[in-house]
């Protein structure tokens, strides 16, 4: 829930919904009686250089409406019309399949490099014996050639296929 507010939303968003006029990325802090804008916004924290306060965009929320963390993130909810679903359980297992899912995306990713890496240098090998060959081919021992350049040329535009599908 933190973190689909965190990407849905930016600290921009938080200080232009309730009221704060920033400028050059500093604000008044609301959190101390502030009359210089000694608050600096980032893209989803801030930092007040006086009174020290810092936080992300839910806790600023938090701190200025003086809620929970929770209740902080309900108020985000409804302000900015996310629809998400505050009530719901945090499913442990669920959690662990998402992690689980993406390990897996991780592993078959990084098969499908080594395997991109093989075919690559494999091609490369082809055209080095394709240009090896070209260069000894004349109008009288060409026919000598056929075979084994016809079978060189399929393999390596069969493996160039291969590889422009891979990704
Ligand atoms: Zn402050």
């Amino acid at each position: 829930m933190k973190d689909d507010i965190l990407e849905l939303l930016s600290m921009k968003d938080i200080i232009d919904k309730y009221g704060f006029k920033i400028k050059n990325k500093m604000i008044c802090c609301p959190f101390h009686n502030d009359k210089t804008a000694s608050m600096r916004i980032y893209d989803k924290t801030f930092y007040c250089f006086g009174c020290n306060k810092t936080g992300d965009l839910i806790q600023f929320t938090e701190y200025l409406f003086n809620l929970s963390f929770l209740d902080a993130m309900k108020k985000i909810n409804i302000d900015f019309n996310l629809g998400l679903d505050l009530d719901r359980r945090i499913d442990m297992n669920k959690i662990r399949k998402i992690q689980e899912e993406k390990y897996k995306k991780q592993i078959e990713e990084h098969t499908k490099n080594i395997a991109f890496q093989k075919k690559c240098d494999i091609l490369h090998a082809y055209q080095k014996y394709i240009s090896y060959f070209s260069k000894r081919i004349n109008k009288d021992n060409w026919e000598n050639y056929t075979y084994i350049m016809s079978f060189l040329l399929e393999k390596a535009e069969k493996l160039e296929n291969e590889i422009d599908n891979m990704y």
